[in-house]
């Protein structure tokens, strides 16, 4: 792309760059692509911006990733100047912040919303994508950018009769827009992963009665929701050069924590309990920062995990109760570990009941109940929080064509396949922020898009100043990034668990560990070698010749 093209690229359906969603990732997409000069245009199919925090409006849904660490870095004036009401901030907060982050940057004017890519084709003589939407119209773009989410594709469970049931259903993941009153109602939640411990305990404040349907029990941390203080939000802001520094650079995760210099076995009895004790008592999701071998070490993780069952047993009172809710059949953390607000404490409540559907799994759903062991459980509501067809199902649902007509669900059957999780053989000039075999899911997510989307920034930037117009992953190349995944993947317990990072959730996908586990930091360090090399892994050619950059 030349300076001359972007320039000239302005007819109406023509641009630089279409991106594909706005949640996080495609808003500040947009912003990096106007401060460089580029036209680009971004597709979303709900009617405003926020992405996740558009879609999950459901009773308690907050983040997990304190809201200090869990907001944009990219702007000093906007990190200084919003105000973080609670450690982590309800899903309407993250949700207004979104829409002071459009209107401050002024993205809305490049934004079309209600609108769904439905396809996009490439061009190979022209290395253009035509992409066409739901409302018929069809644009050309030298790039597209997937910012599509990685749980953005809610996922409807296939049981029998669900459709019969003629009380209201509703997904965590496509709740309403008009608040919804569960007061005086019989109100069943499917699904006990984040979403399903979130929403249940606000849910019995209000219900008259909850039946939650669990099929497998969830490791689950206290949250210690707060508000914050000035001093807590001043200190942020007089550290976040070094906090932002530590989470894109030294922290695995992306979160600003101490890092542990020990493994779980290191310690006696006793000092481990106190450690696990500290971090159980300040909360949330460094917990599993306690010890550095808690997601490598079988004997390690069990410390960790006969720690948490042990305060279930404390919690709960009915010992019945109490062990169905124990997590047993995966080591702890190797299924997103859960960030919760008294949800154990609510089985105390006279109001909820917990009914075990492994070993009774639900027979059918009739006009008025859910069927589970030859019985029926009344229901005037039903709540799904049944989670996402995550890190691929939002893109496998557009029609993408790429080289020689070979569509991306084809190219992915047996499972993704990426390098550096950016870009995928075959699809040149398609790029996907937080995509299979990137850190994504694995961290603060954030901070993940950031560095997405600052990588391909200064990729389309160099791609302009050398008169370069294609860009694809090298097969080679990419073959080599999904052998490291998958080796990096399986030096860790996480293939144990059946969970939606090895797609086990959907049934017939194919079982893979799909983020890559290597840490945002080597991650981060990987990607930026790559661009200092021109680019390595990838060919790049110019609109006269296809020239291959020097990959030295
Ligand atoms: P999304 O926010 O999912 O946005 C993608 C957008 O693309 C959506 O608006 C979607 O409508 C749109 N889209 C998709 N396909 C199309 C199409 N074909 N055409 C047009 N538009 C399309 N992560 C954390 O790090 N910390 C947390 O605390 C945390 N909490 C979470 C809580 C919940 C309830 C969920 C579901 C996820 C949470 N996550 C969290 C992960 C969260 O998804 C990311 O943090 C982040 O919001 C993702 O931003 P995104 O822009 O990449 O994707
Ligand atoms: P999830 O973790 O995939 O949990 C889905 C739940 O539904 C699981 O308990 C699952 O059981 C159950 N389920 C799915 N299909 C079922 C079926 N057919 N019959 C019975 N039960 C079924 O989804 P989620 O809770 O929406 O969370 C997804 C991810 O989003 C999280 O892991 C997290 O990354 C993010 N999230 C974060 C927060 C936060 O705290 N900030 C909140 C919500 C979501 P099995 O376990 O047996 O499959």
């Amino acid at each position: 792309m030349s300076a001359q093209s972007a320039a000239a690229s302005t007819t109406p359906d023509h641009y630089d760059v279409v991106v594909v969603g706005a949640g996080f990732a495609g808003m500040y997409m947009l912003h990096r692509l106007r401060g460089l000069g580029f036209t680009a245009r971004v597709y979303e199919q709900g009617s405003g911006v926020g992405g996740t925090w558009y879609w999950n409006r459901y009773p308690g849904a907050r983040c997990d990733v304190e809201s200090m660490q869990y907001s944009y870095s990219f702007s000093e004036e906007l990190q200084q100047q919003w105000t973080w009401t609670e450690r982590y901030a309800p899903q309407p907060e993250i949700l207004q912040y979104a829409n002071h982050v459009a209107d401050r940057f002024d993205l809305r004017r490049d934004i079309q919303f209600d609108t769904r890519v439905a396809r996009a084709v490439f061009d190979e003589r022209g290395n253009i994508w035509s992409v066409t939407t739901s409302d018929g119209k069809t644009v050309t773009a030298r790039f597209v950018v997937l910012a599509t989410g990685c749980l953005s594709n809610a996922r409807k469970p296939d049981i029998k009769g669900l459709d019969r049931f003629t009380g209201k259903i509703y997904h965590t993941g496509h709740w309403p827009h008009e608040p919804v009153d569960f007061t005086g109602q019989r109100v069943g939640v499917i699904g006990t992963g984040s979403s399903g411990i979130q929403s249940v305990p606000v849910i019995a404040e209000q219900a008259r009665h909850v039946t939650v349907f669990q099929r497998t029990a969830q490791f689950s941390i206290p949250a210690r929701n707060a508000e914050l203080t000035d001093e807590e939000r001043n200190w942020f802001r007089a550290n976040y050069p070094e906090v932002r520094r530590f989470a894109r650079e030294e922290a695995k995760n992306g979160i600003y924590t101490e890092i542990p210099d020990r493994g779980a076995l290191d310690d006696g009895d006793n000092e481990r309990r106190a450690k696990f004790e500290a971090r159980w008592q300040r909360g949330g999701l460094t917990f599993m920062s306690a010890y550095n071998n808690l997601a490598l070490d079988k004997a390690a993780n069990d410390t960790a995990a006969n720690f948490v069952r042990g305060k279930i047993a404390e919690i709960v009172k009915d010992s019945a109760t109490a062990k169905l809710l124990t997590p047993i059949s995966y080591p702890i953390g190797t299924k997103r570990i859960c960030i919760d607000t008294d949800y154990f404490a609510t089985f105390n409540r006279p109001n909820v009941t917990l009914v075990d559907i492994k070993t009774n799994p639900i027979e059918e759903i009739t006009e008025t109940a859910v069927r589970s062991g030859g019985e029926d459980y009344e229901l005037d509501a039903l709540v799904l929080a049944t989670g996402f067809d995550a890190m691929t199902g939002s893109v496998a649902k557009i029609d993408i064509s790429g080289r020689g007509g070979q569509t991306l669900n084809q190219k992915w059957a047996e499972g993704p396949r990426t390098y550096l999780g950016l870009m995928t053989s075959g699809f040149p000039n398609l790029f996907v922020i937080t995509g299979p075999g990137s850190p994504s899911v694995l961290s603060n997510m954030i901070v993940s898009i950031e560095q997405h989307v600052d990588w391909i920034s200064d990729c389309l930037a160099y791609m302009r100043a050398n008169a370069l117009e294609m860009m694809e992953a090298e097969r080679a190349a990419e073959d080599k990034w999904v052998a490291h995944v998958n080796e990096v993947a399986s030096a860790t317990l996480y293939p144990q668990a059946d969970s939606w990072y090895m797609g086990a959730n959907i049934p017939g996908k194919p079982r893979i560990f799909m983020p890559y586990i290597g840490g945002v930091g080597p991650y981060r360090q990987i990607c930026n070698e790559v661009a200092a090399k021109g680019y390595e892994g990838f060919v790049m050619a110019g609109a006269e010749q296809k020239r291959k950059v020097a990959m030295s």
